[in-house]
């Protein structure tokens, strides 16, 4: 048996609540029952939270936080989100506002219709 700590539970009983069950049925339609990162369909697929909030519920966030993905995206997601989070605190905190506009300035590429081919070719060109 796994041991999972009081947190874990609470929040895996938060997620049988009927308004998250509504919202996690809206994901998934808006994404047509598709991973939003591979594409793939036929797969048990998840609602990822892009962010987490204190003192929100699951069901308590935008649509633009919630992203419908395949179990292995879902895994991937996790993982760079803890190192994009990491690599934040390793800048000191008197230049997060800098860090925050070229996250903003990469949302808006994104918002823009920026492909991922799009942004490797951005990075090639910042590294030479
Ligand atoms: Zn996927």
């Amino acid at each position: 048996m796994t041991r999972r700590t009081k947190g874990q539970k609470d929040y895996m009983e938060r997620l049988r609540d009927p308004r998250w069950q509504r919202v996690r049925l809206r994901v998934l339609e808006r994404a047509e029952w598709k991973c939003e990162g591979c594409g793939t369909g036929e797969v048990n697929l998840q609602i990822h939270h892009g962010w987490y909030e204190r003192g929100l519920m699951p069901w308590e966030y935008p649509d633009e936080a919630l992203y419908c993905l395949c179990d292995d995206c879902h895994e991937r997601a996790e993982s760079l989100r803890a190192d994009a989070y990491k690599t934040l605190g390793r800048i000191p905190p008197w230049f997060h506002t800098h860090a925050t506009v070229l996250l903003h300035d990469l949302h808006l590429l994104l918002a823009a219709g920026a492909t991922q081919q799009d942004l490797d070719d951005l990075r090639v060109q910042r590294t030479g």
